[in-house]
């Protein structure tokens, strides 16, 4: 037996995010300015290697601003399963600080604790990269995926962590190549019970 959650109540919580477009992308209107930008850069966007790049970069900008949904994640019951602890971990995605508009690495690990429902496993990363695929923070993203799981399930029973590796701390300012912020989020039990927490703290660190 299937039954549908409704996280949309979570997602709205969640947003409408800073940084994200509520218009369609005008791919054209990008390739322009990225052409301009090239210009004001001291580029010729004409010269041989350059064209055809403001294509490409508006096409990825569109794409990145595009991630597929993730309003489709559902529970199944499961009565065989109580009081479980499930984590989720090794989902990398990709997101852009919205200070510096340069990529950070974000690594997820996300859990819950199952009660008599279990989420399909394969949603996880498809709400990881829902939450990245925009201008972010790691800190709001860290909670928006913690806020939309919580809607998922429907209990605050949730814990995220998230390590994030940022190029404007790699290749500008301090330049620290190793440098990692890591950030976590629990709720419900994952707060109240410190069996619980250190056990998703422990797995969360493990390779
Ligand atoms: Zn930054």
């Amino acid at each position: 037996m299937t039954t549908s959650a409704s996280p949309t109540a979570a997602l709205n919580a969640a947003g409408p995010a800073p940084g994200r477009p509520v218009a369609a992308i005008d791919t054209g209107r990008v390739a322009d300015l990225i052409a301009q930008l090239l210009v004001e850069l001291g580029e010729d966007p004409t010269r041989e290697g350059l064209i055809g790049t403001p294509d490409r970069v508006a096409a990825w900008w569109s794409a990145f601003l595009s991630p597929a949904g993730a309003a489709t994640a559902t529970c199944f019951t499961e009565t065989l399963v109580s009081d479980q602890l499930v984590i989720v971990g090794g989902m990398s995605v990709w997101s852009l600080c919205e200070h510096h508009m340069l990529p950070m690495n974000l690594q997820v690990t996300a859990a819950y604790v199952a009660d008599g429902e279990v989420v399909g496993l394969s949603k996880f990363g498809r709400i990881a990269q829902h939450f990245a695929g925009r201008l972010q923070v790691q800190e709001r993203f860290t909670r928006q995926v913690a806020d939309y799981l919580t809607g998922v399930i429907g209990r605050e029973d949730v814990a995220v962590a998230v390590q994030g590796v940022h190029l404007c701390m790699s290749m500008r300012g301090v330049r620290m190549e190793a440098a990692h912020t890591t950030t976590v989020h629990t709720g419900g039990r994952f707060g109240s019970d410190p069996v619980l927490s250190q056990q998703f703290l422990t797995l969360a660190a493990s390779p």
